[in-house]
């Protein structure tokens, strides 16, 4: 359970998209993928606006991922991509904090996306948005270093929903971070990261 600005959410998982921005996969030297590629992060990671991401001894390279996130309504299972707004609660943004090295080492994702913290949410969930065509920013230390639009998803939220329903239901308060785009890069300890996107307000997290 984490508490946002508006409201709190306590998901039962995270779904996470892998290479949803063209410019992204080939910035790590991956082709864009023909299906959504999905892994989760546990909610034990999430980590409150404001909050502290701690980077683990282990790793040498942790990098943001500024996403959007969408927050789910109701129970979801089979659904179709035209009617994905129905079952959602609300969009905020989220930080896909990543331990680089040790994705890349390890055959998934879950060592590399799942320590404690590498979920920041936040600031609040915004309801009614149009999330279609949305700048996404992220700034360490108030340097640009992502800036995209929500418009070069390769796959839409409502692709999305519709693909990942297929595979789980999602129960209410469920999360859905959508894919980064490119310019993911390292965070040291004493940064600041911000990641904003328009029409939900800015998430900002200190380093440590
Ligand atoms: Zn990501």
């Amino acid at each position: 359970m984490i508490e946002l600005e508006n409201g709190t959410i306590n998901p039962t998982k995270i779904v996470c998209v892998g290479r949803n921005y063209a410019d992204h996969a080939k910035e790590l030297g991956n082709e864009a993928p023909a299906e959504p590629i999905l892994f989760l992060k546990p909610p034990s990671a999430l980590l409150a606006p404001g909050g502290t991401i701690l980077r683990p001894a282990i790793s040498q390279r942790v990098d943001h991922e500024g996403e959007l996130a969408i927050v789910i309504g109701r129970e979801a299972k089979h659904i179709k991509a035209a009617g994905w707004r129905e079952y959602v609660r609300g969009f905020t943004c989220a930080n896909d904090v990543t331990a680089r090295d040790l994705q890349k080492k390890d055959i998934q994702f879950t060592r590399g996306k799942g320590f404690d913290t590498f979920c920041p949410i936040g600031p609040r969930i915004v309801s009614d948005l149009d999330v279609s065509d949305l700048r996404i920013t992220t700034r360490v230390n108030g340097d640009v270093r992502q800036d995209g639009r929500t418009s070069q998803m390769i796959f839409s939220c409502g692709a999305l929903l519709e693909f990942i329903t297929t595979v789980m239901t999602l129960l209410p308060d469920d999360v859905i971070l959508t894919g980064t785009p490119a310019g993911v890069g390292p965070l040291a300890a004493g940064d600041v990261v911000e990641v904003e996107i328009e029409g939900i307000g800015v998430l900002r997290n200190a380093v440590a």
